[in-house]
């Protein structure tokens, strides 16, 4: 669009949203010198691989932002975020893109693109490891694993550490190490303001407690410090597919959590409902059936792992056990190929339960007979261990006492079965809160339908320490596409 200087000239201006939503212009000047400054990259809606840099994991998100800045380092983020600051535009921060609600992206604003900066440092000695915001788990893995170390993060190795380990973390090592969240040691973070700075224990200790769990409120984060442990490099890795219908899911489900019960910390498992996938590792007749899968990774020996996880694949007569000694970053690229990027569909939500109980595991039971996709899953996470002894004060995170975190997956091919596969989700939520604590886990957030009260729920007795923290830091809420803290 163009409008008429004073001087009778006519000058070019994109129209972009505010942060309230509004629409604003902004001079092409403007957007020209900006672009200018950066050592990474503007892209704008007339570059050729504008679709490319607006895409994220879910294909069902199919936003346009104004403006993406491809950060080189944090110059540029500083920049940005002062563009951003200067303009009052709605900003969204994107790391690994692997938020299931989208929010990596927005319509019409500006978008700090982190997915350039993958810079990496291990310090073998001290078992401390240096990430920047844009590094995914695998890259993470890869680096740390070439000396014999690991960080605790989530299951998939293409998603990003940082919102991941904003919002907590649980994978693999969580009942031995903890959550993502609970080895960050230190960060390096642009505020709403511009300003660079570190928070660690012993500066800005109130802003590294904030970002141990509350989210992507503060601030940007331009780099990641965590403590790293010996991990593999090959581990016992446990998968036993037992039929998912009936008696046979009920029992299976019940023997889980009597042996879930038991497990040492090493151990760190899930029961998935599922429906058999067409592979050769599966006898044809159960192909498309429900099934109830236990996996589970012993993080220490590989023999004294396969000792401990001997009982769960004693239980009853498996479809399959394809159990076996594996490289620790198989096991963590496991799940990769059930969730390709930008070609499926996903919706993701979450229940804490207090207790697996008869009434809980039936609801399972059916609902995953009912599930209009057969990629959708419910994951019964295995929670306890080294996680749940963090006192909730100590993090912003919170209270980690539920036993079980239910993952409640849909996650489909077509845009015609949007409607069907999202109101299943919304449907098993619904069933399970009878059984369930009012918190959320916010990696696997919906759409953030719940609001407010859903983060003032979750964060509960955290809530005003946090709210007090943004305020230092983002008095006027510039990082609000997130688990947004209330103001008051
Ligand atoms: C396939 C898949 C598997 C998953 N597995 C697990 C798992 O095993 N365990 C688990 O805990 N979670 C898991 N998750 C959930 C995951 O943790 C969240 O989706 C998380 O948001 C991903 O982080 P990201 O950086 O890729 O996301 P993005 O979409 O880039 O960012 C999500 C949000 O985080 C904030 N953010 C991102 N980067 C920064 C930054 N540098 N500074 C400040 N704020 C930032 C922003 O608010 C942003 O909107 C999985 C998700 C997917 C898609």
């Amino acid at each position: 669009m163009s409008t008429k200087r004073l001087d009778g000239d006519a000058v070019s201006q994109t129209e972009l949203r505010m942060r309230d939503g509004q629409a604003t212009t902004v001079a092409d000047e403007a957007i020209t010198a900006l672009a200018e400054v950066l050592r990474g990259r503007l892209v704008r809606p007339s570059d050729v691989d504008y679709d490319d840099a607006r895409a994220v994991w879910n294909g069902m998100v199919d936003r346009h932002p104004a403006l993406i800045v491809q950060c080189a380092g944090v110059a540029d983020v500083v920049t940005s975020v002062n563009f951003a600051g200067e303009h009052d535009l709605l900003v969204a921060v994107r790391g690994g893109g692997h938020n299931a609600a989208g929010n990596a992206v927005c319509d019409g604003g500006l978008v700090i693109d982190l997915s350039l900066m993958k810079g990496v440092r291990v310090d073998p000695l001290a078992r401390t490891v240096r990430a920047e915001g844009g590094v995914t788990i695998g890259e993470l893995d890869h680096e740390s694993q070439a000396f014999g170390l690991a960080v605790p993060m989530g299951v998939v190795t293409e998603t990003g550490i940082a919102g991941l380990t904003l919002a907590g973390g649980i994978g693999w090592l969580r009942r031995k190490h903890g959550l993502s969240c609970d080895n960050l040691m230190s960060a390096d973070v642009v505020t709403a303001n511009g300003e660079l700075v570190t928070a660690s224990s012993e500066n800005n200790a109130d802003l590294l407690w904030a970002l141990q769990g509350g989210g992507g409120n503060f601030g940007v984060v331009t780099s990641f410090e965590f403590r790293a442990y010996p991990v593999g490099p090959e581990v016992f890795f446990a998968f036993v597919i037992h039929p998912g219908t009936g008696r046979d899911a009920r029992a299976a489900l019940q023997f889980y959590r009597e042996w879930s019960q038991e497990a040492s910390d090493e151990i760190s498992s899930f029961a998935i409902l599922w429906h058999a996938p067409e592979i050769d590792e599966i006898p044809a007749e159960h192909h498309g059936a429900p099934i109830v899968v236990y996996l589970a990774m012993y993080a220490g020996d590989a023999g004294e792992g396969e000792a401990a996880l001997q009982s769960l694949r004693d239980y009853g007569s498996p479809i399959a056990d394809l159990s076996a000694v594996t490289p620790y970053l198989e096991v963590q690229r496991f799940f990769d190929a059930d969730y390709p990027a930008h070609e499926m569909r996903y919706y993701w939500k979450s229940r804490y339960l207090n207790e697996l109980s008869a009434e809980a595991m039936d609801a399972l039971i059916r609902l995953n007979e009912a599930s209009p996709s057969h990629h959708s899953t419910l994951d019964v996470w295995q929670l306890g261990g080294a996680l749940s002894r963090v006192p909730p004060q100590n993090t912003a995170f919170g209270d980690r006492s539920a036993p079980y975190l239910i993952g409640i997956e849909a996650n489909w091919e077509s845009p015609e079965d949007d409607a069907a596969c999202i109101e299943w989700g919304r449907e098993v939520f619904r069933v399970l809160e009878p059984f369930s604590s009012d918190r959320e886990y916010f990696n696997f957030p919906g759409l953030y339908e719940e609001g407010d009260q859903s983060v003032r729920d979750t964060f509960g007795e955290n809530l005003g320490r946090l709210q007090s923290v943004k305020r230092t830091y983002d008095p006027d809420n510039l990082f609000r596409l997130n688990h947004n803290i209330p103001a008051s």
